[in-house]
């Protein structure tokens, strides 16, 4: 795999994948956007973002297929995660998601297979099939996505529950909820947090601070917003865009180091949370 300069951070395995990666949420919606969405994702590729983000619940399959075409002879190169719904994973129902999954995607293998949320099914069940998928070389890695500290905690608790690899959660300035428990949770034992909307989908974009601090390091309030987030040890960012000018941008972020001003700054704006707050999602 190659990642040309973005910085890495480790699986608990010790695999190295890119801080930055590509979301695909919304991709597949429309046919008429297919190649340019799955051109995006290439340019992505070539520019080192080489981890890709997606899920069954993606335009009911859909971007699963724009990923399809965008990894086309490239298989190598890409870290693959996809999701399975919390309503597919009982331990039968997994298994065939994910079947249909990788017809979807057109390979072998996903890298990391992760819980979209946490549904009505014995979480047990589900490890047990995702133990199943690595044995049988459908995926090689499990992790899960929107759990909080206690979730991980009963996670943890079941029969290979602490094989955890990632969890996703929604994360960016301003949501810095799990910065208080759920961040330094998963850092103390090395499971990688992957931010998704890291720029709030574009919400937060119009803030003065930001704003402010773009125009000090001659960029834009989107860098600056990645960059943020990935400044935390452990932390992937997984922006999606169909633009090519944003996806050269995004990538940028990996080279900007904040100030200690520039983050004070950030700081007063979107203040660091002081105690436990629920995770928030999308
Ligand atoms: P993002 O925060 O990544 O924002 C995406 C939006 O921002 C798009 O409209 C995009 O438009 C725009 N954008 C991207 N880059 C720039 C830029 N440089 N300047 C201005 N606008 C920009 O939101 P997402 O919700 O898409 O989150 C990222 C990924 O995380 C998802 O795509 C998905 O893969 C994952 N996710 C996971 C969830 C989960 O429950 N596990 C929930 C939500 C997301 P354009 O395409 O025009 O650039």
């Amino acid at each position: 795999m190659k990642h040309e300069d973005v910085r890495t951070a480790a699986l608990p395995s010790g695999e190295q994948v890119p801080v930055l990666g590509q979301g695909t949420w919304f991709m597949g919606e429309d046919r008429r956007q297919f190649q340019k969405e799955a051109n995006a994702l290439r340019l992505g590729l070539d520019l080192g973002m080489t981890l890709i983000d997606t899920a069954e619940m993606y335009a009911n399959g859909g971007a699963e297929e724009v990923v399809a075409e965008a990894i086309d002879g490239r298989r190598d190169e890409v870290f693959l995660v996809s999701k399975v719904l919390p309503s597919n994973a009982s331990h039968r129902g997994t298994l065939l998601a994910c079947e249909r999954s990788l017809k979807r995607l057109k390979c072998e293998t996903i890298d990391l297979y992760l819980l979209h949320w946490r549904g009505g099914h014995p979480l047990a069940q589900t490890i047990a099939a995702f133990e199943d998928l690595i044995r049988a070389g459908k995926i090689r890695y499990w992790g899960v996505s929107n759990f909080d500290t206690d979730d991980l905690e009963e996670l943890e608790a079941i029969d290979g529950g602490n094989a955890v690899a990632t969890n996703q959660v929604l994360y960016n300035l301003t949501r810095r909820g799990l910065e208080y428990g759920l961040l330094p949770w998963c850092q103390s034992r090395n499971i990688p947090v992957m931010a998704y909307s890291p720029i709030e989908q574009g919400r937060m974009l119009a803030h003065p601070a930001l704003i402010r601090v773009a125009r000090e390091c001659g960029t834009t309030p989107a860098v600056v917003a990645l960059a943020f987030v990935i400044s935390h040890d452990g932390v992937i960012a997984i922006p999606k865009s169909s633009a090519p000018q944003h996806i050269r941008e995004n990538r940028s972020a990996v080279d900007l180091q904040l100030t200690p001003g520039q983050l004070a700054i950030l700081d007063e704006a979107f203040p660091a949370p002081r105690r436990k707050r629920p995770l928030e999602m999308l």
